[in-house]
């Protein structure tokens, strides 16, 4: 395992230690428990290293991590979120290891835990309205007022719950409540309801049920059920945890599982809420919960981030008790620390314009060395192919240009990279003053070596082949807001889209290019990182490429 694994440590791994080394447990058990309702995030992402990541850790001891769906509302859930999970669960690079569980498999089970909590004396069947219920609950200045059927004898209680599992009742004719505290000064213990009548079908058990557990019942009772020893959830589940407890405490339960909460990520220039990503996707502002605009896993890996960049993010942050936002330029720094390092370079030229080189046959080609990595000497040069005509970047061009400009001008010279140096001999115009094409002459016998005496050449540009090169689709994305806080916005999160999150090109890019697998990540030379797109791009047909990050930060700088 790496330095930075071995090095990671936080309060709750700290727990965990404690916990083995004191022989609480002989072995620590967590889980991911998603609610199959949308798409995972990079937020879950956070939940899922650590989860995941301890029991990798921990693995000598037997620890294991189960992946959970949390599916007990029938109402949001669907079948494709199901299978999106698992895909970006793998894909991240971990395991559950054939545990793989349903909340919506322990319904037989939570109901048994009710009914025990009735005939403790602990719950009942309560059939004021949903308004009545709410009303009364007080605040927190104000104690509740108790239920007129809060001491409805246990064997009423018993046979009102058996009608409401019967279909007997309507949806929000009778809940059954835990019998708490109506005056507690945590409002979650005034008597929470923990079954409700809901008359829909569910994905997994269709219409065996019409009562359905609130998530703070049976959360506990899945986590116990499993035999979890540490059930890791997000600060909000702080004042949830006496009732956790509670139900622990009270319930016919083969394990006590405990409940530690840490900070949630927030990231600045993202929403994070499934909610919200839903809205994105359902009004069409992105292209669906895979677009590579998304916060989402199957987006970000649509976009080209490497699940390894999205692993060190996530140890990087670490684990703590404090709610911040954390700043979106620190997951691009990962991206880009590891692609540097990985990817191969690649030439493409977004905003072509023509370069002749007027002293070159027509009709003459040849094949030239180009670095793949300079980062990983090992894995060589390929043979890129070069004639008498070609793209380059429009930019890399400049009419009158500074001193400082090192690139193509009149008169100057610059290095065709990995091939000859060239020297701007004139151009033309068009009618609109665009420049339509460079004339230049190459120095013979300047490929791999350096300028001859009394040539300035101080840099060296990314080019095209005209003839052998490929056309290539090419998605510039941004990011999708053009507020740091766009959750904060006057106008909502809606009002701070940012128009220009995609924009489109037609490039020119070296012929290999358009032979590559589906998520085949490099680097356009001087461009940034780019993936061929994964549902788009068909190799040797239709090559089209998603920039995943700019090779630096320059949002930094509009700043
Ligand atoms: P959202 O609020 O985005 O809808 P959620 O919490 O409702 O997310 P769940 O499917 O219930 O989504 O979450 C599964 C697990 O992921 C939970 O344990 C939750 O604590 C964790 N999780 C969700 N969002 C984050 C986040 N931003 N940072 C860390 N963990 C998160
Ligand atoms: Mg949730």
């Amino acid at each position: 395992m790496s330095d930075t694994t071995k090095s990671k440590n936080d309060f709750i791994r700290e727990i965990i230690a404690e916990d083995l080394e004191s022989g609480k447990h002989a072995t620590t058990i967590t889980r991911f428990p998603p609610e199959p309702n949308g798409y995972l995030h990079i937020g879950h992402a956070k939940a899922i290293c650590l989860n995941f990541g301890i029991a990798r850790e921990n693995a000598g001891s037997g620890a294991r991590c189960h992946l959970r769906f949390d599916d007990t509302n029938p109402e949001k859930e669907e079948v494709e979120y199901v299978e999106s999970i698992k895909e970006d669960v793998a894909w991240l690079g971990f395991d559950w290891g054939g545990h793989l569980y349903y909340a919506s498999d322990y319904f037989e089970f939570f109901h048994d835990c009710a009914v025990a909590l009735i005939e403790k004396g602990l719950a009942y069947v309560d059939e004021q309205t949903p308004e009545q219920i709410k009303e009364t609950r007080g605040n927190l200045q104000t104690p509740g007022t108790p239920s007129p059927y809060r001491d409805r004898p246990v064997a009423e209680s018993l046979d009102l719950f058996a009608q409401m599992r019967a279909g007997d009742f309507k949806e929000g004719e009778a809940v059954l409540r835990a019998k708490i505290d109506m005056a507690s000064s945590n409002m979650v213990m005034r008597d929470p309801v923990i079954y409700r009548v809901i008359h829909s079908p569910h994905h997994n058990t269709g219409d065996a049920w019409c009562i359905y557990p609130m998530y703070d019942f049976a959360h506990p009772l899945e986590d116990a059920h499993e035999h979890i020893t540490h059930s890791l959830c997000t600060l909000e589940f702080e004042i949830h945890r006496p009732f956790y407890d509670w139900v622990i405490e009270h319930c016919p339960v083969p394990a006590r599982p405990r409940q530690i909460e840490f900070a949630r990520l927030n990231l600045t220039y993202t929403v994070m809420s499934k909610r919200k990503l839903l809205t994105l996707v359902k009004e069409g502002h992105v292209e669906g919960w895979d677009d590579p605009r998304m916060p989402t896993l199957s987006g970000l890996r649509r976009r080209g981030v490497p699940p390894e960049a999205i692993v060190k993010f996530c140890e990087r942050i670490g684990i703590t008790k404090f709610n911040g936002t954390t700043d979106v330029a620190l997951l691009e720094f990962e991206i880009r620390d590891f692609l540097n390092r990985e990817a191969q370079r690649r030439m493409a030229v977004l905003d072509p314009v023509k370069v002749v080189l007027e002293n070159y046959e027509e009709g003459r080609s040849e094949e030239v060395d180009v670095v793949n990595n300079p980062e990983k000497p090992e894995e060589g040069s390929r043979k890129v192919k070069l004639g008498r005509e070609l793209w380059i970047e429009r930019d890399d061009f400049m009419e009158d240009p500074p001193r400082k400009f090192f690139r193509l001008g009149p008169d100057r010279h610059v290095r065709l990279r990995g091939g000859y140096i060239i020297k701007c001999v004139g151009f033309e115009k068009g009618e609109d003053g665009e420049i339509t094409e460079i004339r230049c002459e190459y120095l013979p016998d300047t490929v791999g070596r350096d300028a001859p005496e009394g040539v300035q050449c101080k840099a060296a540009i990314h080019w095209v082949s005209a003839e052998f090169g490929a056309e290539a689709e090419v998605r510039l994305y941004d990011r999708l807001f053009t507020e740091e806080d766009p959750d904060g916005a006057e106008g909502g999160f809606v009002s701070v889209l940012n128009p220009e999150s995609k924009q489109t090109v037609m490039a020119r890019v070296e012929p290999s290019l358009a032979g590559v697998e589906p998520e085949w990540r490099c680097q356009f030379e001087r461009l940034g990182y780019f993936v061929a797109d994964r549902r788009d791009h068909v190799p040797g047909e239709r090559p089209v490429f998603n920039r995943t990050v700019g090779l630096r930060d320059s949002w930094a700088k509009k700043k």
